[in-house]
Order: structure tokens, then sequence, then C-alpha cells
């Protein structure tokens, strides 16, 4: 068993925006009783302070899935960020322009290289400068990367996201409070493994 997180990302929040409503949801979070106010080092992975479960975590989880507590904390990204789903990979990539779906491993579960190449280049492009198009190989648009759909919400790329550790699955309910506190934002739901 490895560690496993669920992020929920902010799609649509700009850099400036970013801070501001992460402070909005750790408040609401707090309030609920669902995460501890205070910062702690060592509970979260990659990030050296996150914030413990609180008493009422219960309410971000359904019933049958609370007979185990969160195992980790919170961690809070509010910077350019490439979240993705850790072991494994995304199976295919749709273009938001004619939703053509290009796949990116084979039926074998191998990298199809020149199908990948043009997003691993967006990607790294991307994490320097917070502007990466990718043109689509059906509608050849030049199309931002952030905007494209991945399988299962492998990849978001965002400024926003709330990153939970070894917690239990968070109901609809929970997922769509945070996206009401966010303004009403898209958001993506990524989940993986380390
Ligand atoms: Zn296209």
């Amino acid at each position: 068993m490895g560690d496993h997180f669920q992020t929920i990302v902010d799609l649509e929040a700009s850099p400036q925006q970013a801070p501001r409503l992460a402070e909005r949801v750790v408040e609401w979070l707090v309030a609920e009783g669902i995460v501890r106010a205070e910062l702690v080092p060592d509970c979260v992975y990659g990030q050296p302070l996150g914030r413990m479960p609180g008493p009422d975590w219960q309410r971000a989880v359904a019933p049958q899935d609370a007979r185990f507590g969160p195992g980790e904390g919170l961690a809070v990204y509010s910077e350019r960020t490439v979240f993705h789903g850790g072991q494994g990979g995304p199976e295919a990539v749709s273009c938001p322009r004619c939703g053509v779906t290009t796949r990116l491993i084979t039926d074998e579960w191998e990298d199809i290289d020149d199908a990948w190449a043009p997003f691993g280049t967006a990607i790294s492009a991307w994490h320097e400068t917070g502007e990466a198009p990718v043109d689509c190989p059906a509608c050849t648009e030049a199309v931002p990367l952030p905007d494209w759909t991945w399988t299962d919400d492998y990849f978001a790329f965002a400024h926003l996201g709330f990153e939970f550790w070894n917690w239990p699955p968070f109901t609809e309910e929970f997922r769509t409070r945070i996206s009401e506190l966010l303004d009403g934002h898209r958001t993506a739901y990524v989940w993986g493994k380390l």
C-alpha cells in the first residue's frame, strides 16, 4: 500500500485570486472541523507544512467510508502547479475545440512517443512560464495546455489546489461545497498514489 492523495483543483483561479481563495477555503474547513488551523511539519508530502484532520473530518466523507480516519493532512498549493495523478500516466487527451481524443498509450500500456512529445514539451514550458499552446493533431488549432481534457483528470494545470493525503474518498457534496467557495469555478478532482 502506497500513500494516496485526492486533490481538488481550481481550474479558473488566476495567480492573483489564488491566495485569497485558498484562505477562504481553509477558513471554512477549519470552521467545519474538517482540518485543524495550525500548520505542522511532516503531515503531507511535497510541502514542509500541512494541516492535520480536525475533529469533524467525517463531514467530508460518506458514513460507509468513515470506518478508517484520514492518515495525514492537507497541503494547499496557491502558486502555479502541475497537478498530476502520480503513478501511471494519462491514457488519452481530448481537444476542447474539436473534441477529438488523442491516445497517448498503446493497448499494451506503452507510451506513444509521437503523440506524447508535444504535450511533454508544453508541460515543461507551462511549468516555467505559465503559457504553452499545443497544436491539436486533428483540427490544428493552437490550444492552451490547461484547456485540454485528460482521461480521469490525470493532469490539471492551475494555480490553486487542495491536496489531502490518505483520506477516505470525498463525497460529491463536499466537492461541490468547495467549488461553491471558489466562486463556482470549474474544478478538477485529481487523485492517485505516490
Ligand atoms: Zn482539435
